[in-house]
């Protein structure tokens, strides 16, 4: 299908095209009694298609670390150490295949990192 409309794509054709970006921010992810999730923290572009899985599993950690401690400080440092390195990841490694779907004969490094990250995201959050 993607060949087949392909072909009509001419000069008048008007073809959206934006680049893609993301963002990955260090923690602190909180202030005072305030906190970020979700892509507000770690926005990715949509190659591994996780970036709501991530923000989901954010709000189920920040509840875990909530009822665990008393302490509010406590509880949101916690919690973005708990998250941070597999959003980093996340974003790292879904940055990583756009680039290497831009470059020809990757196929081999793109299933590599695409599998790793994938075992990576099957792992308890
Ligand atoms: C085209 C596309 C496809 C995607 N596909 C996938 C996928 O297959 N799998 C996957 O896991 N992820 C996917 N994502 C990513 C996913 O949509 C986001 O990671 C996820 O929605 C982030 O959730 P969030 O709650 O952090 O932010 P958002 O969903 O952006 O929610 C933020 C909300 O805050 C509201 N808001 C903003 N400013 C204000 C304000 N000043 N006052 C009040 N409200 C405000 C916004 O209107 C919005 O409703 C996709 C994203 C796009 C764009």
């Amino acid at each position: 299908m993607i060949r087949e409309v392909r072909e009509h794509i001419g000069d008048d054709s008007r073809v959206l095209y934006r680049p893609m970006d993301n963002l990955l921010l260090p923690p602190p992810w909180h202030r005072g009694r305030v906190v970020l999730i979700g892509d507000a923290v770690h926005a990715t572009t949509p190659h591994l298609a996780a970036g709501a899985g991530i923000g989901i599993e954010d709000a189920i950690v920040l509840a875990e670390e909530l009822a665990a401690t008393t302490d509010l400080d406590d509880a949101l440092v916690s919690f973005a150490q708990r998250r941070w390195e597999r959003c980093r990841m996340v974003v790292h490694n879904s940055a990583r295949l756009g680039v290497l779907e831009a470059a020809p004969g990757s196929e081999p490094d793109y299933v590599d990192v695409q599998a790793e990250s994938y075992r990576l995201l099957a792992e308890p959050i």
